[in-house]
């Protein structure tokens, strides 16, 4: 293991990008710090939106059987300008680059934003572990609208808690709630991507939340080498083979211009 600091950052990033050129089945995974650099915070951070509202108050169940909650979790739905407003940042796009030659299996996300397909990732090369706040579901009959569907419905109609239009259910935002289960898809989807890859990419993941944390492991014990790129300490610098502290995008850019370089 590697941890780099300004000394050796260039040999760092020109590893990685050896690294990159040589792999034939590049996995990224991805956690809040990729979106923070798009002005997201991350809801557990100073800033996030667990310090203004309790998530103890807003578990799925209580969602379910709450009109309050699902008044207060829509106001913060309409509230939420950062989701509304985000773009995509130099770290989305170095991986939609990379997707670009050919170098990139698959993303699998933390992340609910949708920003790496905003960058130019196909949707199917995104692999969503905690849902996505882009899409709104209705719980009872299974119909999907584009969020920005129901954010302009809300508006126009003045409504507080929106409900189907086709059976009057409960609608909910299709990320994955406190109380909800992984979506078994996803989640066996990422361990087969992350047991079958040959370098794992760790970008902005603190690697903590289970069993989310446990997808570079799987591919560390499947004989792939794992690199992760951090502002702070991660429950998987231990077991990589190369950690970067800093900024997701300042790395990844790095690592794309020293891949260049090689020609
Ligand atoms: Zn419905």
């Amino acid at each position: 293991m590697t941890t780099t600091d300004h000394k050796d950052l260039s040999a760092a990033v020109a590893l990685a990008a050896k690294w990159i050129g040589e792999s034939e089945r590049l996995v990224a995974f991805t956690g809040a710090g990729v979106s923070t650099e798009s002005g997201i915070p991350d809801f557990r951070s100073p800033g996030g939106i667990w310090e203004k509202y309790d998530p103890r108050e807003l578990t799925y169940l209580k969602f379910l059987a709450d009109p309050k909650v699902r008044k207060l979790r829509w106001k913060m739905f309409m509230e939420n300008e950062a989701m509304w407003k985000a773009r995509p940042n130099a770290a989305h796009l170095a991986l939609a680059e990379l997707h670009r030659r050919g170098k990139l299996r698959a993303v699998i996300t933390q992340n609910v934003d949708g920003l790496h397909q905003d960058a130019g990732l196909p949707a199917d090369k995104v692999i969503e572990l905690h849902g996505t706040n882009r899409e709104v579901y209705c719980i009872n009959c299974g119909q999907r609208w584009p969020a920005a569907v129901i954010r302009d419905r809300i508006l126009a109609e003045g409504l507080e808690v929106p409900e189907c239009v086709a059976c009057a259910g409960i609608l909910k935002t299709a990320t994955v709630s406190f109380g909800q289960p992984m979506p078994e898809r996803e989640l066996g989807e990422s361990e087969r991507l992350a047991r079958e890859s040959d370098l794992m990419l760790v970008i902005g993941s603190t690697l903590v939340v289970h069993p989310a944390a446990m997808i570079p492991m799987i591919a560390k014990e499947a004989g792939a080498r794992v690199v992760i790129i951090a502002l702070s300490e991660t429950a998987g610098d231990h077991y990589a083979d190369l950690v970067f502290r800093g900024k997701a995008g300042e790395i990844m850019g790095l690592i794309l211009k020293s891949m260049k370089g090689e020609g």
